[in-house]
């Protein structure tokens, strides 16, 4: 079945007429997840969210498209991990100005970034394209900070923790490694107390932090809160994709 929603399925025949309100890019990274998941994680998940969000958006009469995930992102922190892709930012900045072009120049004047990676930041650059292309509308959107992660997972974490565990094990089952390779994602914390704070950052260098590259404990995980947590997130995000691609963008404000 084509899906005329997403712009990798659909065709020339059903675009050449066609008028959409709101394009989802999502953007993920290329990057290890502890032993056990596959390096394309955050794409799948990306890739996933965007598509049953915006079928979910689609059928309550949204004109919605989804542009393919882009696959690589910033993994500046993960240099010494074997075949972690980076991507630098301003490299991004490029590719983003790219495809805003594209879509300013044909009339689809609202953009959102469904960002599937902590790495990749977003907010300096939508200001700065914001002032290049000022008829656009552009948001930013991080699925995994959507909901409080605690009401659906026993363990916390931020990356390929229970949450990344149990979202490819419903999404991907047959990508994931048996459970008695999984690493138990122990994260090393910074000596200096401020940089767990929410206040102070530095970059974390990923092979210093974590022996097996996860962050957070993903033994708990299982299809059923995958399930769970996927449902959920997509009906979130599936009601912002139609409040945005609905909205009168000069009138936002009350
Ligand atoms: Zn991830």
């Amino acid at each position: 079945m084509i899906r005329p929603y997403i712009l990798a399925e659909t065709n020339w025949k059903h675009l050449k007429d066609e008028e959409f309100e709101l394009a989802i890019l999502p953007w993920g990274a290329t990057e290890a997840h502890n032993y056990h998941l596959p390096y394309a994680t955050d794409n799948i998940e990306g890739d996933a969210i965007a598509a049953e969000s915006a079928r979910i958006a689609w059928e309550k009469g949204a004109k919605v498209i989804v542009l393919p995930v882009i696959p690589f992102g910033v993994n500046s922190g993960q240099s010494d991990i074997y075949l972690d892709i980076n991507l630098n930012p301003s490299t991004q900045f490029a590719i983003l100005s790219d495809i805003i072009e594209v879509l300013n120049r044909q009339g689809v004047y609202k953009l959102m970034i469904l960002n599937s990676h902590g790495g990749n930041n977003w907010k300096s650059m939508v200001r700065e394209l914001g002032l290049k292309f000022p008829k656009m509308f552009i948001c930013v959107t991080d699925w995994f900070k959507s909901l409080d992660k605690s009401l659906y997972f026993d363990y916390s974490g931020d990356h390929a923790d229970e949450m990344e565990t149990s979202l490819v094990l419903y999404l991907e089952p047959g990508l994931v490694l048996p459970k008695k390779e999984w690493g138990n994602g122990n994260e090393k914390i910074n000596k200096i107390k401020a940089f767990s704070e929410p206040w102070a950052w530095t970059e974390r260098p990923w092979s210093q932090i974590s022996e097996d590259t996860g962050v957070g404990n993903p033994m708990e995980s299982s299809v059923e809160k995958g399930k769970r947590f996927f449902n959920a997130v997509c009906e979130k995000m599936a009601a912002l994709l139609f409040d945005v691609s609905k909205a009168n963008i000069d009138d936002l404000y009350k």
